[in-house]
């Protein structure tokens, strides 16, 4: 799997090529904002046949919190942050401790 920031691949590397746009929601820990879990889902597919389409990707990269695709897979990866108020064990062993300490 060889996944780059859309700002690293070239118009050249998507041209007529079908893309799998892909929404992953990261879900992050309220403690250390390292990720929980991943949640994928394919939302739809789209044709890179112009520069305009090329160009229209990065318009809507500003959506998100940040977009990486694989162009060996065809596949676009747009992430998003979630925090669902959940925190790692670790974490949760950690914020027991400090509050103890107080
Ligand atoms: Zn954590």
């Amino acid at each position: 799997m060889l996944k780059k920031e859309l700002g690293a691949v070239k118009f050249q590397e998507m041209q007529n090529k079908t893309f799998k746009v892909i929404q992953v929601v990261e879900k992050l820990c309220e403690f250390c904002d390292k990720p929980l879990s991943l949640e994928e889902k394919m939302v739809k597919t789209i044709r890179i046949s112009s520069r305009n389409d090329y160009r229209n990707l990065f318009v809507r990269a500003k959506a998100h919190d940040r977009v990486e695709v694989d162009p060996e897979e065809n596949k676009i990866y747009l992430y998003e942050h979630d925090y669902p108020g959940d925190v790692h064990p670790n974490c949760a062993k950690t914020m027991a401790k400090d509050t103890s300490e107080i």
